[in-house]
């Protein structure tokens, strides 16, 4: 059986209880729920016992003291009722219930000794009512002293002491009776305070730990697991606050977003683990830019968000930003693997018209989004230029969902040279749209715009139907080369359509290619991998486009099955120096070495057409041979050189 505790060891327990979550401040506050009412029933019990004593005993026991007693503890429950736990430290709180210990002691004191002097004077029923004064006021304090059991102990002990005393000093049976029986009742009373008690403080307790629990949970919500910087949550919520708080700052607060650059190569090459840690180290890296002022988040993937509070100016933000950037692109060592990732970054600044979060966060994706096409590494501030490019790109996406396209897109080819044969060995289909209140869009701008808008599938599939068209009026030996965007392969349904239209066309599919950029690989590696496999199974040729501009190509030429390589004209633009030129006759012999056709592009000039001649090309494309052109020319230029080659044998 568990031993009742002893009273020292529960004084210690109450000495204690803050760390187990019960403050004094809280103990407080649960006191004074019941201090004013027992300072009142005490005046009470007394102003009784005074009364019936009156008369019986000198007036300074029934008036005098009582009196004095009475008048004190008003006092004190007027203070009781007048004070505000909530505004007290810890320290404060304590003193006070200190004090109202030691008082306790004073009253226990003064009324017991008061009460067995007045037991002195009057009769039977006299000497009755101060027993029941007695019993009464000891049971009542144990009650009202629940949340400062030490006080109710010192209350018991000292008030029953001199009561159990003073009776059993009596002689009189009947008070010794009485003395007991309270003794006992006050016993149990006790007992059960202490139970009431420690279940108080084990409340208080789980209390605290369920709210220190949901304030782990919630810091574990809007904590990133992987880089333990805060997560896309907190970022939006520091958002909302920044935007909502009034701030005389200019500007206020800016909003930056970083991507890392070749992350997803990365991953591919060496794994989800290495790519894990990469983003670990890239975290802890950004993390050395936290400050009160500066929140560091990951937002997810590769993508970091970073809010700088009242930044000086717009040019001190980017400076901020561009260190981000340069602190990322520093190597990283992943055991004895060295990674080199770059990072580039958009930076917006709120204004009168975005007190939105997500536009705000919209224009410093657009600004990102600009870095990366053009100027990889740095951080880009979203400008008035872009938002008159978003007002452009919109006008283009509206026109495209309202245009007819059929009659309004076409194609133009451009033809490709077999510099061995002398003869157009296939053409590219390059599209074109002219639309009546637009005019002339350049292709590049509406494949994006419809890549946008999810209608790329349409636009695809009607420029691949009419190029399969016009390819029938070609000459059997020469080939249509046509461009895929990079969500094409990445969509199960455009590359069964695109199947179905090759069959349809009864164009022989070996005359075909499928022109692809790295783009359109990375999307979705694998879905890229197996629609190749299924076009070239049906003899569609395969060309890698742009080589050399992504920074992965090298990976992928490895790992899937590819025909062609079309050189980048960038390249050619350097054709004449001797990096320039080492370059590409390193891609040309790469392409040998591995029985791929590399096709050179942008050939403008004779000059260049010698040199990449002189270095084996075999296939070249370009202004020079020949710029894009409708399918009527095409077809008289392609006539024109048939008689010229004619002539010639
Ligand atoms: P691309 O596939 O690299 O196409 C070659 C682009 O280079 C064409 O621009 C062509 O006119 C241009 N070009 C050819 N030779 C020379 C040269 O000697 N010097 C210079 N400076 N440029 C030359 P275009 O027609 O404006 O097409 C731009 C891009 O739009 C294409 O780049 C391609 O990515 C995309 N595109 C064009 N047609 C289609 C299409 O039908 N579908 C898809 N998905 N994309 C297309
Ligand atoms: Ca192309
Ligand atoms: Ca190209």
């Amino acid at each position: 059986m568990k031993r009742p505790e002893h009273p020292l060891s529960i004084l210690i327990a109450t000495l204690t209880t803050s760390a187990r979550g019960l403050t004094a401040v809280r103990q407080l506050t649960e006191l004074q729920k019941q201090v004013p009412t027992l300072y009142g029933l005490l005046s009470v019990n007394a102003g009784a016992l005074a009364v019936t004593h009156y008369g019986l005993a000198p007036a300074v026991l029934t008036l005098g003291i009582p009196g004095a007693v009475i008048a004190l503890c008003l006092v004190r429950a007027v203070h009781w009722l007048r004070l505000r736990p909530e505004t007290l430290s810890e320290a404060q709180a304590a003193r006070h219930l200190r004090r109202t210990t030691v008082l306790t002691v004073f009253f226990s004191v003064a009324f017991v000794i008061w009460a067995m002097v007045l037991n002195r004077f009057g009769g039977p029923y006299e000497q009755g009512h101060v027993a029941i004064f007695v019993a009464v006021t000891v049971i009542a304090c144990i009650f009202c002293l629940t949340h400062l059991p030490v006080a109710a102990f010192l209350v018991t002990g000292i008030v029953m002491g001199v009561f159990l005393f003073c009776c059993v000093t009596s002689g009189n049976n009947v008070f010794l009776a009485i003395a007991v029986n309270t003794a006992f009742v006050t016993a149990v009373m006790v007992r059960i305070l202490n139970t009431n008690y420690r279940a108080f403080v084990d409340l208080v307790a789980s209390q605290a730990m369920a709210s220190e629990l949901s304030e782990e949970n919630a810091r574990l919500a809007q904590t990133d697991s992987l880089t333990g910087l805060p997560n896309r949550r907190y970022f939006f919520q520091q958002l909302d606050a920044a935007i909502r708080s009034p701030s005389d700052a200019d500007p206020p607060f800016a909003l930056a977003i970083f991507d890392l650059d070749r992350f997803k190569p990365i991953n591919d090459t060496y794994g989800h683990n290495v790519g894990d840690r990469v983003l670990a180290e890239a975290g802890r890296r950004l993390a050395g830019f936290a400050s009160a002022e500066v929140v560091v988040t990951r937002l997810g993937g590769d993508e970091f968000g970073v809010l700088l509070r009242a930044p000086d100016s717009a040019a001190a933000a980017l400076t901020v930003c561009d260190g981000i950037c340069t602190a990322l692109q520093q190597p990283i060592w992943i055991g004895d693997i060295q990674v080199v990732t770059g990072c580039s970054g958009g930076l917006a600044l709120p204004c009168r018209i975005t007190h939105d979060a997500d536009a705000l966060f919209d224009r410093a994706d657009y600004a990102l989004y600009h870095s990366k096409e053009q100027r990889r590494g740095a951080t880009t501030l979203f400008s008035q230029e872009h938002k008159d490019a978003i007002r452009a790109e919109q006008a283009v996406e509206t026109a495209l969902r309202t245009a007819d396209l059929a009659a309004e897109m076409g194609l133009h080819y451009q033809p490709i040279l077999d510099t061995a044969t002398g003869r157009i060995a296939l053409v590219e289909g390059l599209a074109r749209w002219t639309n009546p209140s637009l005019g002339s869009v350049p292709p590049d701008r509406f494949i994006a715009a419809a890549e946008r808008c999810g209608m790329i599938h349409t636009v695809t599939l009607l420029l691949l139907r009419k190029a399969l068209a016009d390819c029938a009026q070609l000459p059997p030996g020469t080939g249509l080369s046509f461009n895929l965007s990079a969500h094409d392969l990445a969509s199960p349904e455009t590359v069964l359509a695109i199947l179905a239209a090759v069959q349809g066309s009864g164009l022989d599919p070996r005359r075909l290619t499928l022109e692809l950029t790295e783009t359109a690989l990375m999307r979705d590696f694998d879905h890229a991998k197996a629609a190749i496999t299924t076009l070239r199974s049906l003899g569609i040729k395969i060309a890698l486009d742009d080589f050399g501009t992504g920074y992965s190509s090298l990976g992928y030429v490895h790992r899937l099955p590819l025909d062609k390589i079309k050189i980048d004209r960038s390249f050619i633009a350097d054709i004449e120096t001797d990096r320039g030129r080492s370059l590409v006759s390193t891609i040309l012999d790469l392409c040998r070495n591995l029985g791929l056709d590399g096709i050179v592009e942008g050939i403008e000039t004779q000059a260049q057409l010698d040199v990449v001649r002189r270095h084996g090309s075999r296939y070249v494309q370009g202004y020079h041979i020949g710029r894009p052109m409708p399918l009527a020319d095409l077809l008289r230029r392609l006539e024109r050189d048939a008689v010229a080659v004619r002539r010639r044998a």
